[in-house]
């Protein structure tokens, strides 16, 4: 996950917004990626992003905020509509923004001749429209698609102009970005990087109250807290030489670590739970099977999810069933009887029966009511039994909880709860 979302604020360094072009960027099917990658860029040269935005492949609009964002920045970066078609509007909206003429190329022309011949094609004449110049512009070489970038400046602003496939941009990047940020962002050295821990299982307030120390100490604004259902991630940031906000943040990991405790399963980025346990049962070389009901197999797709699992993940058992609960785990039927399938002697008997049947040291159980049917006053909806068996005989840990939500809502808290659970055990032991 990219880790855009921590809250900035404005430290007085260069200003800077990203203006993304294309109509399709307005509408639910594609979403703006490009603003991220350039905001990774931003963050490491110490420049202050102070608005995005994303604007239809419409000229007029263009006009009014390449104009308004020229304004209040000091850098203006634009992707996309540099197509040449009709409605790739950038050039002459840079233009007329501007007040800039444009002249075509011919060398431009020419260059882009071949490259339709290299590709065994001749040039559509529409394609002449790439190599419109604005005047006093930089034409900035694109080494993976036909439509140049340029850069001009306007007042106290510098503009650059990008393609807007994602890929053509990547190279445009080092290309031309980054050696003008390297010379003119005055910040230098003075980046924005961010660290994060991850928490299972506990509420967003009761991380809150947990790391409330911790925005005293650091400020509020460099912490943000992000949380999903059963998931809560701190990011924290920091700023200045690259020795110095490493040293922060290095302090900022060790103490909100402390503060939100043994509830914290990580402090990579890229790690998700089913990571973590797998590295813990490797290093413990402990086997895991899993007998799921209600979850339908999601605590099995989460463990495979991960590289190199077959290494302590033996498989699993999707029964939904009672019939296939007693028939391939060994539950007894008497238990359906006495206790109903949401039970806790049922997920009891599911997980250790499918630890011992097919010889694993953890043996995971799940049964419940995941909605939106088939609650009843004693147990509603969301009621979920949980259960680890092993690595001992007799070591059943059991959890029985009430998730709110929506029926996906509860199976994806259901498989974070139990996956925490043998995070936890495995943490005990090793
Ligand atoms: P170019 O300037 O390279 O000609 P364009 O906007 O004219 O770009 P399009 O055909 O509109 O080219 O877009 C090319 C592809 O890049 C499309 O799939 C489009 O959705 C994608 N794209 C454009 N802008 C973005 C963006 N900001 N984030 C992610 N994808 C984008
Ligand atoms: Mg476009």
């Amino acid at each position: 996950m990219v880790t855009n979302d921590v809250v900035r604020y404005y430290h007085g360094l260069m200003k800077a917004t990203v203006i993304a072009i294309g109509s399709e960027l307005l509408g639910v099917q594609r979403l703006d990626t490009n603003s991220l990658r350039l905001t990774a860029v931003l963050d490491r040269f110490g420049v202050e992003l102070i608005a995005k935005s994303v604007v239809g492949d419409n000229e007029e609009a263009l006009v009014a905020e390449l104009r308004r964002r020229a304004a209040d920045s000091e850098l203006v970066l634009v992707t996309g509509g540099l197509g040449p078609t009709a409605d790739d509007v950038t050039r002459p909206a840079t233009a007329a923004a501007f007040d800039r003429g444009m002249q075509i190329d011919e060398g431009l022309v020419d260059h882009m001749r071949q490259l339709f011949q290299s590709f065994g094609r001749e040039m559509p004449e529409v394609n002449r429209r790439q190599a419109e110049v604005l005047d006093g512009a930089t034409v900035l070489k694109n080494r993976r698609g036909t439509a140049p970038g340029q850069r001009l400046e306007a007042g106290d602003c510098t503009i650059f102009l990008f393609p807007g496939v994602p890929r053509e941009l990547e190279a445009m990047i080092p290309d031309h970005l980054e050696p003008w940020l390297d010379s003119h962002a005055q910040n230098v050295g003075h980046g924005l990087e961010t660290g994060v821990v991850k928490i299972a299982c506990l509420a967003e307030s009761a991380v809150e109250e947990r790391i409330a120390p911790a925005y005293e100490r650091f400020g509020r604004e460099n912490i943000s807290v992000l949380a999903s259902p059963g998931d809560v991630k701190v990011y924290f940031s920091a700023r200045g030489t690259e020795a110095k906000r490493r040293a922060e943040l290095d302090e900022m990991r060790r103490v909100l670590g402390e503060l939100a405790g043994d509830a914290v399963y990580t402090d990579r980025d890229d790690d998700v739970l089913e990571t973590v346990v797998g590295r813990l049962a490797t290093d413990a070389g402990k086997t895991i099977t899993t007998a799921e009901s209600c979850t339908g197999g999601l605590v099995a797709e989460r463990l495979t999810r991960v590289p190199g699992s077959s290494a302590y993940y033996l498989g699993g058992i999707v029964s939904y069933t009672n019939e296939l609960k007693m028939q391939l785990l060994g539950v007894p039927e008497s238990y359906f009887v006495d206790h109903g399938a949401v039970s806790e002697p049922v997920a009891r008997a599911m997980a250790q029966g499918v630890r011992s049947r097919y010889g694993s040291d953890y043996g995971i159980g799940i049964t419940g009511v995941a909605g939106p049917g088939g609650g009843s006053e004693a147990k509603p909806v969301g009621t979920v039994h949980m259960a680890v068996a092993g690595p001992g005989d007799d070591d059943v840990e059991h959890r029985k909880v009430r998730f709110p939500g929506g029926r996906d809502r509860v199976r994806k808290q259901a498989s974070q709860l139990v996956l925490d659970l043998l995070r936890r055990d495995l943490v005990r032991r090793s």
